[in-house]
């Protein structure tokens, strides 16, 4: 944490060392809120329209009605990010339920929190974009979509973290994380992909479908998007780790990942172990996308 970054806290910059949250925020004591995760190119917020609609459905879903309107935290954003000249970096944008009592009643939090930062941001080592990722399936199963929907980017990621502590006890960096039926779901932070290839050798791409209970990712969005410009079809579909195992190519996106290849999957290799054509082509797509999308923030 560097001190002398400006936080927006509930309407004001506030160094960092000054941004401090009520211990009886319902965020804190419940992890009752809702989150986004963006990055910046370039003094450019990326896709910050689709992070923005992506927040305030979340919120909706959570009946938490945040203090500003969609337009008012768009400026908000870029005031932030301009208030701390970050050219590249990332964003985090909160609306927690807010400062309450000790019971669950968010009718005892007058008013939702807003918290913006903009920091620097660590990505994946290059040799993982250059070599390939290794992941494991996880015993830790996705949150069932009618318990706790994971389409809702809620300040709840216990579910996620315990699949990143088994992540962390195997040694990789990511995982594959099944729903309820036994289907593939997403990773702990991330979307993923296949490249698929029929008996008469025809690609497609194929991603799970938001119904399978996933985060609907903005990268994942943009991902297909390249796709269709580029004729590389692209289906969503719900999948199984045989479909996974017997895959041509494997990748993982994310906002703060963007486009990885995963080329190990529970001790196998995906296709030949390296990253693939289709991969990398979608890799430098992203890149050359992220790098030119949007207006600068300041
Ligand atoms: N799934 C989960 C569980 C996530 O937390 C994220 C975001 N880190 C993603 C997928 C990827 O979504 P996005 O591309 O919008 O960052």
């Amino acid at each position: 944490m560097n001190p002398e970054i400006q936080i927006y806290l509930d309407g004001n910059l506030v160094p960092a060392s000054q941004a401090k949250v009520s211990v009886y925020d319902h965020g804190f004591l419940y992890g009752d809120g809702v989150f986004e995760g963006l990055r910046i190119y370039n003094r450019r917020v990326f896709r910050l329209d689709a992070h923005l609609e992506r927040l305030y459905r979340s919120a909706k879903a959570i009946w938490l009605d945040p203090p500003l309107s969609q337009s008012e935290m768009r400026s908000a954003i870029e005031k932030t990010v301009a208030a701390n000249k970050l050219e590249n970096g990332y964003i985090r944008t909160i609306f927690s339920r807010g400062f309450g009592d000790l019971g669950l009643d968010p009718r005892k939090c007058p008013k939702p929190t807003t918290v913006i930062i903009a920091d620097a941001i660590k990505l994946y080592p290059a040799e993982v974009y250059e070599e390939g990722m290794e992941c494991i399936t996880v015993a830790t199963r996705r949150s069932r979509p009618d318990v706790l929907n994971p389409a809702i980017k809620s300040l709840n990621y216990l579910n996620n973290i315990l699949a990143k502590i088994e992540c962390i006890r195997a040694g990789v960096p990511e995982c594959i994380m099944l729903n309820d039926a036994g289907l593939v779901a997403e990773c702990s932070g991330d979307n993923i992909f296949i490249v698929h290839e029929d008996l008469r050798g025809r690609r497609e791409l194929r991603t799970p479908p938001v119904s399978a209970g996933i985060l609907e990712g903005i990268t994942r969005d943009a991902v297909m998007e390249l796709a269709e410009s580029l004729g590389i079809p692209c289906v969503e579909k719900n999948m199984s780790l045989f479909d996974l195992y017997a895959a041509k190519e494997a990748f993982l996106t994310g906002t703060a990942a963007e486009v990885v290849p995963v080329t190990r999957l529970d001790m196998r290799e995906i296709g030949d172990g390296k990253p693939g054509e289709i991969t990398q082509k979608l890799m430098s797509a992203y890149s050359e996308l992220r790098n030119s999308e949007g207006n600068p923030a300041f």
